[in-house]
C-alpha cells in the first residue's frame, strides 16, 4: 500500500471538508499534515508527496499566494519539479474569479449567462435588462450574489460591498431557484446533484439553506461539464450549471467544493475518490521521472 505524505493546504481541521479528507487519507494508510496558509513557508520540515489546496474565498489572495510559494518552494524540490498537486494556483485564481471565468469560457465557447465587468464609475450601463444578477468577484455560498432592480440598487450594493468593481450579469428566472452542481475529479463526473433553494430565494447555495437530491445529467450537459474543468484545467472541481431557456449554462467552477451536502444527498464517499484521484495523479508523476 502507498503511503504518501499529502498536505492540505487549509485553514482548520474543523472545516467538514477538510476533516473529510483527512479521515479518508488516514484510513488508506497516508500521513495527512494539515497547513494553515497563515503559518510561515520557512516551518514546513516535511517534504510532502501531494498537495491538496482547499481555499475558501476567505483571505483567497493572500491564501493563493501561499499556495504558488508551495509550487515553487515545495514541490520544485522534486527532481525534474513536476507539479504534483490539485488544482495549481494559477488556475484557482482564474476559477475563484467571476470575471477570469467568464472570460476564459466565454473563449473556449462555453456557454454561460452573458456578463459584464462594470466599475463603480462607470456611467454608461452594459445592455442587460432589469431586474439583473450583480455579483462580487471573488465570493461564495451566493454571499456576493445579489438581484437588482434599477441601476439605484445596483449603486446601493456598491456602496454595500465597498467593492469598485463587480460583475452584472442576465437574470435567468425560469431556473426557479434550482441549478445542478457537478462534482468532477480528473475527468469523471463523480456525483450530481439539483438544488433548490428556500421558497423565495433564488440563489441555491446549501449554505443558504437549499436541499439537495441526485439528478442525472443531459449527455450535452457533461460534455459542457467536461470541457470547463479542461478549460480551467481543474482536477477536482464543484460545476454549477443553469438550466434556461437558452439551454444549460455554465455558472461556475468552484475550485474547493464542499463535500458534506453532496456526499450526503448522493451517498458518495467523495472525499475517499479525491484521495484515490492524488494516489494515481502521484503514481503518474512517479513514472515520468
Ligand atoms: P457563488 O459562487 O456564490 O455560489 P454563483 O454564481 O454560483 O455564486 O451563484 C449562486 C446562485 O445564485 C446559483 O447557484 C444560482 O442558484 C443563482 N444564480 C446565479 N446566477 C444566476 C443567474 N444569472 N440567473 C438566475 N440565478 C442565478
Ligand atoms: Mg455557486
Amino acid at each position: 500500500m502507498l503511503n504518501l505524505k499529502i498536505l492540505l493546504l487549509s485553514r482548520k481541521f474543523e472545516i467538514h471538508s477538510s476533516r473529510r479528507l483527512v479521515e479518508e487519507g488516514v484510513s488508506r494508510g497516508h500521513t495527512m499534515l494539515l497547513w494553515d496558509p497563515e503559518w510561515p513557508l520557512a516551518r514546513l520540515k516535511i517534504q510532502p508527496d501531494i498537495i491538496i489546496p482547499r481555499l475558501g474565498s476567505y483571505q483567497f489572495s493572500k491564501a493563493v499566494k501561499v499556495l504558488a510559494a508551495m509550487e515553487r518552494q515545495v514541490l520544485a524540490r522534486f527532481n525534474p519539479p513536476l507539479p504534483c498537486l490539485i488544482n495549481p494556483s494559477q488556475n484557482y485564481t482564474v476559477a475563484r474569479n467571476k470575471w477570469f471565468t467568464y472570460v476564459a469560457l466565454t473563449e473556449a465557447g462555453i456557454a454561460s449567462p452573458p456578463s459584464y465587468l462594470i466599475t463603480r464609475y462607470d456611467e454608461t450601463f452594459p445592455p442587460l435588462e432589469f431586474p439583473m444578477i450583480v455579483k462580487k468577484l471573488e465570493s461564495s455560498k451566493g454571499e456576493g450574489v445579489f438581484l437588482a432592480h434599477s441601476t439605484k440598487e445596483v449603486a446601493e450594493i456598491f456602496a454595500k460591498t465597498g467593492d469598485e468593481e463587480l460583475l452584472l450579469q442576465e437574470y435567468f428566472p425560469e431556473a426557479f431557484g434550482t441549478d445542478i452542481r457537478a462534482f468532477v475529479i480528473g475527468d469523471q463526473i463523480k456525483a450530481v446533484m439539483k438544488r433548490t433553494a428556500q421558497p423565495g430565494e433564488f440563489r441555491s447555495n446549501l449554505a443558504l439553506g437549499a436541499t439537495g437530491e441526485p439528478c442525472e445529467l443531459q449527455p450535452s450537459e457533461s460534455e459542457l461539464i467536461l470541457k470547463t474543468v479542461r478549460t480551467l484545467g481543474l482536477q477536482v472541481s464543484g460545476v454549477d450549471l443553469l438550466r434556461t431557456r437558452k439551454g444549460s449554462l455554465v455558472l461556475e467552477a468552484n475550485p474547493c467544493p464542499g463535500l458534506e451536502g453532496i456526499e450526503k444527498y448522493n451517498q458518495q464517499n467523495l472525499a475517499s475518490s479525491i484521495i484515490q484521484y492524488a494516489e494515481e495523479l502521484y503514481g503518474k508523476h512517479k513514472t515520468s521521472r
